[in-house]
């Protein structure tokens, strides 16, 4: 296994132990990996994502590095923090039209410099000419796909694994058999499938739909880093759909925190818990299993979302938005 990277922060990632009613009887155990924890400004799985992107920006002597997201993206937010703390300018390339927003604001303190493409023409995003202008105009940064994807960001996420084994032994767990997590793009996933290389199964609660979508991205990365297929499995969390909250997965948040004694967001932590809940009820545990849920982090993104609304929303489809910016489908996804 490579070496570990020089921007991790050193301090260990908290592994906490969680009981909820709904797993009584069920004689399985359950413990969150909390990366949401892991530094005050650089949280979450979007950190993980960037190690190797911030160590191609240096091997290459880039002196930026630029990216694109929405108004509310977690992949963002890391980036401009990290810029800031590694001495790097950033640039981000937002979906849709100017707008304030929690998110945008910290990103703008970071020193982040905003263009904001439109719908359409964030849309434009997998065009084979899209980079190009903004190469011109910021000569030699480096470019992170979108959410911090691709390889790079699988292999950061692949370091997981070997940062999960301090906190176990600390937490008095020999093994376990399996992590929980939820899944966007699938490549957090696939970078703790190649970590994990066969030792125990992953599996990524999907926060949209399009499990196609997420399966094919693994198997492009997988195959990018040499590696077979060695266990995962997909289970859908989507509900209404990304970014979606209905009034049943609100409360079920709120329990959940209350419960566990750890801060969640719907879009991604609580849906995935949410389908773990599901699958505990339907058995697909056997009895004895040690489990852990990955808190992929995100709650930067909650301060833009109106949940007691969702709650005070009448019941039915598509009536429970989530008080922000209805967007079009194609482009409704966090990054
Ligand atoms: C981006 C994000 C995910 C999804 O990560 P992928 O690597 O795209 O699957 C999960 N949880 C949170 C909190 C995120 O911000």
């Amino acid at each position: 296994m490579a070496p570990p990277s020089p921007y991790l922060a050193g301090a260990p990632i908290q592994l906490q132990p969680l009981s909820f009613t709904w797993l009584d009887g069920h004689a399985i155990e359950l413990a969150a990996l909390r990366l949401d924890q892991v530094d005050p400004e650089l949280s979450g799985n979007k950190w993980f994502k960037l190690l190797h992107h911030l160590e191609a920006a240096a091997a290459a002597g880039a002196e930026g590095l630029i990216s694109l997201g929405g108004p509310h993206s977690n992949h963002l937010h890391a980036l401009a923090a990290a810029g800031r703390r590694f001495g790097l300018r950033t640039v981000g390339l937002l979906r849709g039209h100017p707008q304030d927003t929690p998110t945008v604001q910290d990103l703008l303190d970071c020193g982040m410099a905003l263009h904001w493409l439109g719908y359409g023409g964030y849309r434009e995003r997998y065009q084979p000419e899209f980079w190009a202008p903004w190469q011109a105009r910021y000569p030699g940064f480096h470019c992170v796909p979108e959410g911090g994807g691709g390889l790079l960001g699988a292999l950061g996420c692949a370091e997981l694994v070997a940062e999960l084994q301090q906190p176990l032994e600390a937490f008095g767990w020999g093994d376990y058999h399996g992590c929980w997590l939820a899944a966007g793009t699938g490549t957090t996933l696939a970078g703790l499938v190649l970590g994990e290389a066969g030792r125990h199964p992953v599996y990524g609660a999907l926060a949209g739909p399009g499990e196609h979508a997420v399966a094919a991205t693994v198997a492009t990365l997988l195959q990018q880093a040499g590696r077979d297929d060695t266990g995962y499995r997909l289970f859908d969390a989507s509900r209404r759909g990304f970014g979606r909250f209905d009034p049943e997965l609100v409360r079920f948040m709120r329990d959940a925190e209350r419960e566990g004694g750890m801060p969640l967001e719907p879009v991604y932590t609580a849906k995935a818990l949410m389908a773990l809940r599901e699958q505990v009820r339907a058995g697909f545990f056997a009895p004895g299993s040690r489990l852990v849920f990955v808190h992929t982090g995100g709650l930067q993104g909650l301060r833009g979302a109106n949940l007691d609304a969702v709650l005070q929303a009448e019941p039915g489809p598509g009536a429970a938005e989530t008080g922000r910016e209805k967007r079009p489908a194609a482009s409704r996804r966090q990054g």
